[in-house]
């Protein structure tokens, strides 16, 4: 069987693992970096939508923005509209993230790392239960590629993690099973994203997402637990779409899940770093997750880097990670999960409230577009509707 080696081997080239590989390689290790698939971004399983907080990341590059926005609507049950919109020019971005995600390992390539694609991490090597590297499918060979670190960025599937022996099962109530249409002919506000609460889409949200011209993307999530036969989140879908774009053409579907449960426990052991998606790093109340994936990758390789100067791939060192991650952006994932809770309680009838007293103030301005700075102005617009989540925010 064929062997290699490697300072430091990254499973997935989604955001998380070329953020990861890059940044390592820029600090001058050796880096593999491989991806299952035979092509970078392909399949697309995202409603490509970014804050601007992509800016801090990454130099905007047209190639992979589709739309500009301002702002959102977000539609209560009975259709209210609340409009939320950034302080300044923009709010974020609908990304090409085929291309998007290409561009993100075309720049792990050019710092000097290895890319790899149709090259499936099948197993993780361990010695004296300290992870030393990973089995894998190249092309249909089996390899096995040693390295000091695994980083394990495959994805909301990850199965890495779990072969390390780390505890990444997320509960099916913690689940959002997702359909999407890339649609044309659809009439679009194209400076704005809009996401729909209601009976459309139980437990979770509708959403369009502006991807320029007459094109956008169409879709929903549900809660895994209610999904049955002929309630899917494909039959939600295709009822919303035909109420709300009768003579929309369907370019393509999209099917996927986004784990909203909150981080795993624990995201490293001996040998192993878990990154993005593969350790839940999603906001549990929107579902987003790029920029979490890529800034964890960027704080992994900083630890990582660290580590192979001290020679030292233990859990406690590469702890550090887990430590300035949470520093970081936990508290934000916190507050997303328990935000996420209270609103899964709330009735219609209460949303709408909501959404009228917050309508009747006019348009929400936000310095930071996050969900916690959205969801502090709700509380500051309703303190009495929301004097319970009020209490989980500050
Ligand atoms: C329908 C849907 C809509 C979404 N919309 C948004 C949105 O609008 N905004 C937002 O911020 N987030 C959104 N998300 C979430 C977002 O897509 C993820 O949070 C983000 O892609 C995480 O990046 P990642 O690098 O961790 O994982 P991924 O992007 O999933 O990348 C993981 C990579 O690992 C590869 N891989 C898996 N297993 C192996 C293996 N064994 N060997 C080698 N390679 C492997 C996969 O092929 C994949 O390329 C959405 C998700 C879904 C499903």
């Amino acid at each position: 069987m064929r062997e290699e080696r490697h300072d430091v081997v990254v499973v997935g080239a989604g955001p998380a693992g070329s953020v990861t590989a890059k940044h390592l390689a820029l600090r001058g290790l050796d880096v593999l970096l491989i991806e299952r698939n035979q092509e970078i971004g392909v399949p697309v399983r995202c409603a490509e939508g970014v804050s601007k907080g992509l800016e801090k990341f990454v130099r905007i590059d047209k190639r992979w923005i589709c739309a500009t926005v301002k702002g959102a609507h977000i539609y209560s049950p009975d259709g209210t509209k609340v409009t939320v919109e950034a302080e300044g020019s923009h709010a974020g971005y609908v990304l090409e993230r085929r291309i998007f995600d290409r561009f993100l390992a075309e720049e792990a390539a050019r710092a000097g790392a290895t890319v790899r694609v149709k090259t499936a991490a099948t197993g993780v090597i361990k010695e004296n239960g300290a992870v030393k590297g990973i089995s894998a499918n190249c092309m249909g060979e089996q390899m096995r590629i040693y390295a000091d670190v695994v980083v394990a960025a495959d994805g909301v599937e990850s199965k890495v993690g779990e072969w390390a022996g780390l505890n990444t099962a997320v509960k099916m109530r913690d689940i959002a099973v997702c359909a999407e249409f890339l649609m044309s002919g659809v009439e679009v506000d194209d400076a704005y994203c809009e996401f729909f609460i209601g009976d459309m889409a139980p437990r979770g949200y509708a959403w369009v997402f502006p991807k320029g011209d007459d094109c956008a993307n169409v879709g929903l999530g549900i809660g895994a637990d209610i999904s049955t036969e002929g309630r899917r989140a494909l039959d939600f879908l295709r009822s919303f779409v035909a109420k709300k774009f009768p003579a929309g053409k369907v370019l393509a579907e999209i099917y996927g899940a986004v784990p909203l449960s909150g981080p795993i426990y624990e995201t490293v052991a001996d040998g192993i770093v878990l990154v993005g998606d593969a350790a839940r790093q999603v906001d549990p109340l929107s579902g987003g997750g790029i920029l979490y994936a890529m800034r964890a990758g960027e704080i992994a390789a900083e630890v990582i880097s660290e580590a192979c100067e001290e020679k030292d791939f233990s859990r406690r060192k590469l702890y550090e990670y887990e430590k300035r991650w949470r520093q970081d952006f936990g508290r934000r994932l916190e507050i997303g999960l328990k935000a996420k809770e209270y609103f899964l309680k709330m009735p219609a009838s209460r949303m709408n409230k909501l959404a009228h007293a917050l309508a009747a103030k006019g348009t929400i301005k936000l310095r930071e577009q996050t969900a916690v700075a959205m969801l502090k102005e709700f509380v500051r617009r309703s303190p009495s509707l929301l004097f319970d989540l009020a209490k989980l925010i500050f």
